[in-house]
């Protein structure tokens, strides 16, 4: 066998630091209430915001599809694994984003890869914000261009930069709802910059889609800025609550990566069923616009209870509510004792979040009632009491 010794020492570092994860296993369904090791908790860490992942509606598109088109797709899109569903939902998701077209991926994570490795090259210019997820983070590395970091949704500091480039392309991209802070990039402002100093912008739409805007359709729908962001991207396996992601932007931008994206080109389809989960759940989103609303009240009643109790929720305009505490193992302690009085708001630790800023990450669904936040809310009382939280 090979020396794998280091590893062991390496996780005893992380045990250390205590940065150690281990993985939490939901029994049955995805809910606003979850059963974990036998116990039944109120379930604050999910993204899936419009209890979409279990919906009947989602569940019977994939049986049919599975049943039709079988399971897998066999190739990579571009030999034979194009399947119709998969045609289909690309239409629509243009059509829902007001997009010329738009291209699936096997996950939002491959998206931004793909996207920053195809759209920018060496020479040039990406300019990110510094809280952008780690998928951005990665894509940005791989891409070969120069990158530059602009302080968290600090426009001053993001023109500065793109005063001093003299880069052939330039590429702004930020997250659209920011993942562990839960705020809104500045995008007006964003876009201003970029068409003043002739930059393209890209936007990471995860935790926007389906959440922000009058008819779900994400960030730039929410400033009305439909058809003014060149490039866009989201996830199937947030608020929509199946998996896969899209990116959507022109007709040339699609085809483009058809012919260059490696992470589009050099992977297997995703399963055709994946596609009518999506379809289905762009259904709901269109249809129930009272799950929006319903997930917007909750949040605005649970943030204003974090308040009332004396909790620092830090810059959230989203379902997304971070209650910050800085050390690790504070955070940590809090995440166990709420988790022992039936509520999952899960810590988040470095490398996710920058040093001395780990928090619990409370999510809100559409589809918790006011019983649950108030059952999340007294115990998130009496763990901040006895950690001296608040
Ligand atoms: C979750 C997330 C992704 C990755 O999407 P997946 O489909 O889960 O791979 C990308 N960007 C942001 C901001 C995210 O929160």
């Amino acid at each position: 066998m090979g020396d794998l010794i280091f590893l062991s020492a390496a996780l005893e570092e992380i045990k250390e630091q205590n940065l150690y994860r281990r993985l939490r296993t939901i029994q049955g369904a995805q809910s606003a209430t979850v059963h974990l090791e036998g116990k039944k908790v109120v379930l604050l860490s999910s993204n899936d915001y419009l209890g979409l992942a279990a919906h009947t509606l989602l569940q019977k598109a994939a049986i049919q599809t599975l049943e039709r088109y079988g399971c897998g797709a066999g190739a990579s899109r571009s030999i034979s694994g194009t399947m119709e569903p998969h045609r289909v939902l690309e239409e629509r998701i243009a059509d829902f984003k007001g997009c010329e077209a738009a291209l699936l991926f096997s996950s939002g994570y491959m998206a931004n890869l793909g996207l920053l490795t195809t759209l920018v090259q060496e020479g040039d210019l990406i300019v990110s914000d510094e809280f952008n997820h780690a998928s951005i983070v990665d894509g940005c590395r791989l891409s070969r261009a120069e990158v530059w970091i602009y302080r968290h949704r600090d426009i001053d500091h993001l023109e500065d930069l793109l005063k001093r480039s003299s880069h052939r392309r330039r590429l702004i991209v930020t997250d659209g709802v920011f993942s562990m802070e839960g705020d809104i990039a500045p995008l007006p402002a964003i876009r201003e910059l970029a068409d003043q100093y002739g930059a393209m912008v890209m936007v990471d739409d995860a935790h926007a889609t389906g959440v922000l805007g009058h008819g779900g359709r994400g960030t730039v729908e929410h400033f009305d800025m439909m058809g003014r962001v060149e490039v866009q991207m989201g996830t199937l396996g947030k608020a929509l609550g199946g998996f896969g992601a899209y990116v959507t932007g022109s007709r040339d931008l699609i085809d483009y990566l058809i012919n260059r994206c490696r992470t589009f080109l050099y992977t297997t389809a995703p399963p055709p069923a994946i596609a009518a989960m999506a379809l289905a759940a762009l259904d709901i989103v269109a249809r129930e616009p009272q799950r929006r609303k319903n997930l917007w009240e909750n949040t605005s009643y649970f943030k204003e209870g974090l308040e009332r109790l004396g909790f620092d929720t830090g810059m959230s305009e989203t379902p997304i509510c971070p209650v910050l505490i800085g050390d690790n193992s504070l955070t940590m302690e809090a995440d166990h004792r709420l988790m022992a009085r039936g509520v999952f708001v899960q810590g988040i630790r470095p490398p996710t979040v920058p040093p001395q800023s780990s928090r619990l990450r409370a999510s809100i669904m559409a589809t918790h009632t006011k019983k649950d936040l108030d059952y999340a809310l007294e115990g998130l009382r009496k763990v901040g009491k006895e950690l001296n939280l608040i």
